[in-house]
């Protein structure tokens, strides 16, 4: 059985999940998006153990609190990222474009690449590589749970920015019919902001897939 905890955090109210597996207590960190020292609290406060970072793609404000956290473990938990986003990685997310500065945490060392399987306890997650919003975007899909964490893919009643460098619309459509509308109508789905959603409800309702 797999635990989420979501929280709230950084400029523009990025969801950092926290998923942990509740034998082991090994947890993972989705997108630490902002205020390290908090999230490290939050895995403390819970007596859950950090093993791996897990970014969904790499703009500031879902890895802005990577270094603080990483910087609170021991040992360090590696950071697993798709290779197409390391150049924005590098260049800190686009944070400078907007006036910001984040610090990155540890360079990522864990190559996500589509059709990878991770392992949380005894849960598994798929790697589901879904470019658009940024190249190097993927999707962690949990089959056992139902629930699949899309970043900045697609959010209830809308679907991710395709003006930044690297985006583009059509791409992200597609991601979109191949990666998310595939899975089951009832997969929750775990967006980088707002709240949760289903498949089913955006196949029916998201004016951006009519
Ligand atoms: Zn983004
Ligand atoms: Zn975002």
């Amino acid at each position: 059985m797999l635990e989420i905890v979501t929280l709230v955090l950084g400029p523009v109210q990025t969801n950092a999940y926290l998923v942990a597996d509740m034998e082991s207590k090994a947890a993972v960190a989705i997108d630490p998006a902002w205020d390290g020292e908090l999230i490290a609290e939050e895995i403390q406060r819970r007596g859950w153990r950090l093993t791996n970072i897990w970014l969904t793609h790499a703009h500031f404000d879902h890895f802005g609190g990577a270094g603080a956290l990483a910087d609170r473990c021991s040992p360090m938990p590696p950071v697993a990222l798709h290779p197409a986003d390391h150049p924005l990685w590098r260049m800190q997310g686009g944070a400078p474009l907007f006036g910001m500065h984040i610090d990155p945490g540890p360079e990522p060392t864990i190559d996500l690449a589509h059709g990878m399987l991770l392992h949380l306890g005894k849960d598994l997650l798929e790697v589901r590589h879904s470019p658009g919003h940024t190249p190097g975007h993927v999707i962690f899909y949990c089959a056992s749970q139902k629930i699949a964490f899309c970043g900045d893919v697609i959010f209830q009643g809308s679907i991710g920015r395709t003006d930044l460098p690297g985006g583009s619309y059509e791409t992200l459509i597609e991601s979109i019919r191949q990666q998310v509308l595939s899975l089951p109508e009832d997969t929750r789905l775990f967006s980088g902001h707002g709240p949760v959603t289903t498949v089913g409800d955006e196949r029916r309702t998201n004016p951006f897939l009519e």
